[in-house]
Formats: structure tokens, C-alpha cells, sequence
């Protein structure tokens, strides 16, 4: 459709306004989280894992929060999972490992979505309800106030308030679960087909079989106080906890969710061994990896860089525009030290004809456009821990075969 000079640091609000803005509701604004390698680099420097393992969950007051808000960066490709690690191994043991281990749940919803790719969007072995009538949570009440505000306001929130939202919309009230998974997926900067799904499917039992249940009881441990101030602290709608009704085991499950018959292909080893090996002309990046330490920029250090905005796919999507400037910062970020070029439009299209050298990307996007692209070099995809064959029907069976 379209190639456009780069966006430059300080002006992505309006650079987003200019070239994408019939693609969001509402007007363009950006998140306190701003993208790019500088802002990761810096979230990174800063953040200790001491004390993580106590208060990881805690929601408010916000000071009282642990998490470390790396999410965004780790999404995008910005930190890899292997760099993340290293960073925390000198702290306090207790600390490290609780990290470590939602470093590995990050790798494991990331396998299962390399592995299963769009059967993700069905329950995969418990029949909760996916689609069922049009929802959005209830107002009124300070603790569902207070997370979904956050979330349309900062696109972040802690990993306890995504659950009490997800609770609230399946468990209490009855709605799909993939309208919810869609509807985070619109606002978070960390927003990703793999953890998004099985956040939600773990979250509404469609993984386990044991729905969370949301109740004011969680609200007074994490967010002590608030529902002092809440118009319906005297008649709380989740004073009880909800009613327990697990789901029925799916008479299907996916074999693949069992056994992976060809684990090259999940892991992207066959990319790289089946690509040409001609000589590329523009390292291809995508939205998976937009880091510095993209394995392919790293390759080919002198060459320029291509970025496509997938403009069908972001009609679909109708993403909030504080996602669209946190890749627009990446991207400036990007062009202070490398040769970037931008292009609106299908990356299969804009792309065709080009020797590309690209990053495995363990997503079916990727392996769709790739296919009618001139890939000639694949450089691997950073994993943390290497796809195995065995069983990823739920962490602990996962976990099981990984490798750490
Ligand atoms: C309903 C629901 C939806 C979710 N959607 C997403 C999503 O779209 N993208 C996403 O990255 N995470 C998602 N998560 C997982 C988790 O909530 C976020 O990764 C975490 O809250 C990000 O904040 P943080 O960086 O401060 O995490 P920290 O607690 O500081 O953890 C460090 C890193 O570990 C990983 N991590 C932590 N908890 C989890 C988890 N439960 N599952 C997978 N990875 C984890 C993340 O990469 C995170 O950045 C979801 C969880 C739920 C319950």
C-alpha cells in the first residue's frame, strides 16, 4: 500500500494519528509504558526481584505491587526470556525461582501456541463457553472499577486483577471467554495470541477443569482498603464465593496437545534448515521481535530493516492506539541506530519479491506470510527452554520433559 519514513522519537502520537488513525476507536494517546529497546533496556536496569515472591499479587494500594512490569517488553521481543533469567539469578533464592517460574509459564503458553497454533481459541480440554452473548463488566463495583479502568487507561495490569476480570466475565457472569480474551487483547501492551489464551483458559477452567473463583475475599488480601470506598461495600455482590460449577471434560482433545509428531517445525529449526541461503537484501521484522537482539538484525548488522503494518489484520483487530504507539516507539527507537523502513499494507504483498532474512516466530502469522515470501536466511527463535515432544496438556506435564 504504502512505504513511510520512519516515526521519530518524541512524535509517535502523531505519527500513529497520521497513518493509522482510522484504525482505532477514539482519539490516539499513549500509555505511561513506552515502548522501545532504551525504555526495556532502563525497566530492566531498575527492577530487583527481591521481595517478588511476596508480593507479586498485591494490587493496591499501587506501591505495594511487586510485579515488575516487564511484560510489554518481553512480548515484543524487546528482552528474551534467556536475558530476563540471567538478570534475577543473584537474587534472593526464594525470590528468583517464584520469577523464574512465571518466566516459564510465559514459555510454556508459548510452546502450546507454537505447537497447536489457532486450536487455542477453542477450550482446549474442558467445554467452558466461548462465545455466548455480548458482555462488558458490570461498573459500580471499586475492585472491577479499578482493574478495568486500568486496563483501558495504562493497557497493564498485574496478573491478579487479569483474573479477577476473567473470573468476573466467565465464572460470575456467564459470558465467552474468547470475547474476554479479545477484549484484553485490544488493550494490553503485552498482548499475546499464546499467554492471553491460556491465561483465560486456565483462568475459566478450560485447562484444569477448576474454575478460579473471583470473591471479595482476594480483594481484601490484595488490595487492602478498597472496599472501604466501595458504593457496594454493604451489599458486595461477591461477598460468597461463586457457585463451584466445573466444567465437563471435552470428548475431543486435541492428540497434538499429547504428543508433537514433528517438534523441528514447532521449534522453527525446520525454517531455518529449509530456507535458500541466498544472499538477503532486508532484514524482516516482525512485531514478535522488535529488539535489538533480534537473532536476525544481530546477523546482519549493515543491512536495512522492514516493517510491515499488517493493515487487514489491524482493521480486524481494532486495537487501542496506545498498543499502535508502543510499537511505533519501538520502531523509533529502532531507526536512532538502524536503517528502518516502513510499510502499511499485508506483509505477504508488500514484502513479495524481497530477499528476506527474518527470526523464526513461533506463530501461525509468521509460517502465513512466510510461505509467499522470498525468505532466504531464518535465523532461530531465542527460546528458553527447547520445545520438546511430550505432553503440554498442562504446565506441571510440561514442565515434566522441559529442559531448564
Ligand atoms: C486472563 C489472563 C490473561 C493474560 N494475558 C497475558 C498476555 O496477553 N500476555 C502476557 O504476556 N501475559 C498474560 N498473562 C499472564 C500474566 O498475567 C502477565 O504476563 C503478567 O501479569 C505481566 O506482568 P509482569 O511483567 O509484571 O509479570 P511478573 O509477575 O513480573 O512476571 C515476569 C514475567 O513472567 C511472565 N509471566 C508472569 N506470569 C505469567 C503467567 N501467568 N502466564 C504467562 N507468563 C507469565 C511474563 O512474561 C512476565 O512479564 C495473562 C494472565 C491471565 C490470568
Amino acid at each position: 500500500m504504502a512505504e513511510l519514513t520512519a516515526p521519530e522519537r518524541g512524535d509517535e502520537v502523531s505519527w500513529v494519528r497520521a497513518h493509522l488513525g482510522d484504525l482505532v476507536r477514539g482519539d490516539v494517546d499513549a500509555s505511561p509504558i513506552a515502548g522501545g529497546q532504551q525504555a526495556a533496556d532502563a525497566v530492566l536496569a531498575n527492577f530487583s526481584v527481591r521481595g517478588y515472591a511476596a508480593r507479586r499479587s498485591e494490587v493496591w494500594p499501587t506501591d505495594r505491587r511487586g510485579a515488575s512490569r516487564l511484560s510489554p517488553y518481553i512480548r515484543h521481543g524487546l528482552l528474551s526470556l534467556p536475558r530476563v533469567w540471567d538478570h534475577v539469578g543473584r537474587g534472593p533464592e526464594r525470590d528468583s525461582t517464584t520469577f523464574r517460574d512465571e518466566l516459564l509459564w510465559q514459555e510454556y503458553a508459548r510452546h502450546v501456541y507454537a505447537r497447536v497454533g489457532t486450536a487455542t481459541q477453542r477450550s482446549l480440554r474442558y467445554a467452558v463457553e466461548e462465545r455466548v452473548r455480548p458482555y462488558d463488566w458490570p461498573e459500580g463495583m471499586a475492585c472491577v472499577d479499578l482493574a478495568a479502568g486500568e486496563l483501558r487507561e495504562s493497557g497493564w495490569i498485574p496478573n491478579q486483577t487479569r483474573m479477577w476480570l476473567a473470573s468476573q466475565w466467565s465464572v460470575r457472569d456467564g459470558a465467552g471467554w474468547r470475547d474476554g480474551e479479545d477484549a484484553f487483547f485490544r488493550h494490553l501492551l503485552d498482548g499475546s495470541r499464546a499467554a492471553n489464551r491460556i491465561g483465560w483458559q486456565w483462568t475459566v477452567g478450560a485447562l484444569t477443569g477448576k474454575p478460579y473463583g473471583f470473591s471479595r475475599w482476594q480483594v481484601e488480601k490484595r488490595a487492602p482498603g478498597l472496599c472501604a470506598g466501595c458504593a457496594l461495600a454493604h451489599r458486595c455482590p461477591i461477598s460468597a464465593w461463586p457457585p463451584d460449577s466445573p466444567p465437563e471434560p471435552r470428548a475431543h482433545v486435541d492428540p497434538l496437545l499429547r504428543r508433537d509428531p514433528d517438534v523441528a517445525q514447532t521449534s522453527g529449526l525446520a525454517a531455518v534448515a529449509q530456507a535458500s541461503g541466498n544472499a538477503p537484501q532486508r532484514v524482516w521484522l516482525t512485531a514478535e521481535s522488535l529488539g535489538d537482539e533480534d537473532p536476525a538484525l544481530m546477523a546482519y548488522p549493515d543491512l536495512p530493516v522492514v516493517f510491515t503494518w499488517d493493515i487487514p489484520l489491524l482493521q480486524r483487530l481494532r486495537l487501542a492506539s496506545q498498543r499502535l504507539v508502543f510499537l511505533a516507539q519501538c520502531l523509533a527507537d529502532l531507526a536512532e541506530r538502524r536503517d528502518v523502513i516502513v510499510r502499511t499494507g499485508s506483509p505477504s504483498i508488500e514484502l513479495r519479491g524481497i530477499p528476506l532474512v527474518t527470526t523464526f516466530a513461533p506463530v501461525p502469522g509468521w509460517r502465513r506470510h512466510r510461505a509467499s515470501l522470498d525468505v532466504t536466511r531464518v535465523e532461530p527463535w531465542p527460546w528458553l527452554v527447547p520445545p520438546h515432544d511430550g505432553p503440554v496438556t498442562s504446565f506441571t506435564a510440561w514442565r515434566r520433559r522441559a529442559r531448564v
